[in-house]
């Protein structure tokens, strides 16, 4: 009888925390620039292993990210 073992090590899960407003204006369309908080938690066999929290910033009007202009 087979088995089957889903992958559950190694997976990463990606929450929203907030998003709010940044200074400055996409170079592309002009539109305003959103910063959005993002919490990543790494999980090894359902264990919580660490959780890390970056921000991404993203143009509101074409969608563009901007990681590039604020690292
Ligand atoms: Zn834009």
């Amino acid at each position: 009888m087979a088995t089957t073992v889903a992958a559950m090590c190694g997976a990463a899960e990606e929450r929203v925390v907030g998003t709010h407003k940044a200074p400055g204006a996409c170079p592309r369309c002009g539109g305003a620039v959103v910063a959005t908080d993002v919490e990543s938690e790494r999980r090894i066999l359902c264990l919580p292993l660490c959780v890390k929290s970056k921000r991404k910033y993203s143009c509101s009007r074409c969608l563009r990210r901007l990681v590039t202009l604020y690292s």
